[in-house]
């Protein structure tokens, strides 16, 4: 691990592959009134499905304790996630809470925009500087099988129009694309996000958890996802806005704002993965494809100093080399269509993505 004092008190750290620690992902609960196929399929979600027990979710003293030690560890950014953060009782009074932490500038939040409408004024009152709204289609029937509920994408874009109205911007836009679901639904929504002004970001499929029944060959690469949308509305690469950022960016070349694909797939970007997550009963987990995590909750609750708790990260993060996406990567054969390779691929052992919130 290098430390070093940078320009505060705060200290900047770094795991094994030399990336410090910047990004902090709290998921404020597991639950979630979706079923996307792809992160908690309907079959297995099911209305007897035991989500965790109140008194294993973290409450939000203890939520802000944690990411003001985070943040003394040189995080500065936090995005609150799920499950769907908007179920969670009361979440506008978390965020408040989590602007003053010293160092933090930046609060965004994931979310499928279902209660966007009656919740955006809430949020931008409350301090919310960001928000990212998940669509993955515009078709009625497709957005319908995609969430696993008898909803189309109204709502949700009610949502997106009030968190524009009530001063988000820009809003970006999360578009899971699975090949033979909604990959030829992806020029109307570049279309009509395009005309709004927002930025749609097309993610790979990938192959989180161990539910969603993940193949290759579902996997429509960042490539084909540019020419398919560049062959309508040309498109031009763009930098990066900072270190450690995950999408890759695209201007329209009529000027009329940008586009980005996250391509952990086909183009890993672990070299620069600075998150961290937190999960809702209060473990730190290093990464998406994780097995599990440090347990944190007990040490909180356990009458723990912030200078142990403090320890306790440093030593996780110090200690980490994750970088699976780069591993399942060089073990795919595209041609094939295949993934083999010790310890990558949908047969691993995976913390489930709505426990951590991507
Ligand atoms: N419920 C919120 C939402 O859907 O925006 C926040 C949590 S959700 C787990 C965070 C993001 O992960 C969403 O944009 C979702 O589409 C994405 N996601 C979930 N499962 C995925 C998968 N298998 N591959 C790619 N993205 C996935
Ligand atoms: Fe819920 Fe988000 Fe997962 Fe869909 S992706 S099931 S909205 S947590
Ligand atoms: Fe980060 Fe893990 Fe994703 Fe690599 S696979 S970018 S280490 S979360």
């Amino acid at each position: 691990m290098q430390a070093d004092h940078s320009n505060s008190d705060r200290l900047t750290i770094s795991d094994t592959l030399g990336r410090p620690m910047r990004d902090l992902r709290i998921s404020v609960t597991d639950r979630c009134n979706f079923r996307c196929t792809y992160c908690m399929p309907a079959e297995i979600y099911g209305e007897r499905y035991e989500f965790l027990p109140r008194p294993e979710i973290l409450n939000f003293e203890e939520i802000e304790r944690l990411a003001r030690i985070f943040a003394g560890l040189g995080v500065n950014k936090l995005r609150i996630t799920g499950g769907e953060p908007l179920v969670r009782a009361q979440l506008p009074t978390l965020i408040e809470s989590l602007t003053s932490i010293d160092g933090i500038d930046d609060i965004a939040l994931t979310t499928n925009g279902f209660l966007l409408p009656k919740m955006a004024a809430d949020l931008k009152a409350a301090g919310l500087k960001r928000i990212t709204v998940s669509v993955d289609t515009l078709d009625e029937e497709i957005a319908k099988q995609m969430s696993g509920r008898p909803y189309g994408p109204e709502r949700t874009l009610e949502g997106i129009e009030e968190a524009a109205r009530v001063g988000f911007d820009p809003i970006k836009i999360d578009t899971v694309v699975q090949r033979g679901v909604n990959d030829h639904t992806l020029v109307d929504t570049a279309r009509y996000f395009k005309e709004r002004g927002h930025i749609v970001r097309f993610i790979e499929f990938m192959d989180v958890g161990t539910k969603n029944g993940w193949k290759l060959d579902q996997v429509v690469t960042a490539k084909e996802i540019i020419e398919t949308i560049g062959a309508e509305f040309p498109l031009e690469p763009i930098d990066p806005n900072y270190y450690g950022e995950v999408a890759t960016r695209y201007r329209y070349a009529d000027g009329s704002g940008e586009i980005g694909v996250i391509a952990s797939v086909s183009m890993p970007f672990c070299g620069t993965c600075t998150r961290a997550r937190l999960t809702t009963d209060g473990r730190i987990v290093t990464c998406l494809f994780a097995a599990g995590g440090k347990d944190l909750k007990s040490l909180l609750r356990g009458g723990a100093s912030d200078k142990e708790i403090t320890d306790a990260v440093r030593g996780v993060w110090s200690n980490r080399g994750d970088r699976y996406s780069e591993l399942r990567e060089a073990a795919t054969d595209w041609e094939a269509g295949v993934v083999e390779g010790a310890g990558v691929g949908p047969d691993r052992k995976k913390i489930e993505m709505y426990q951590i919130g991507g």
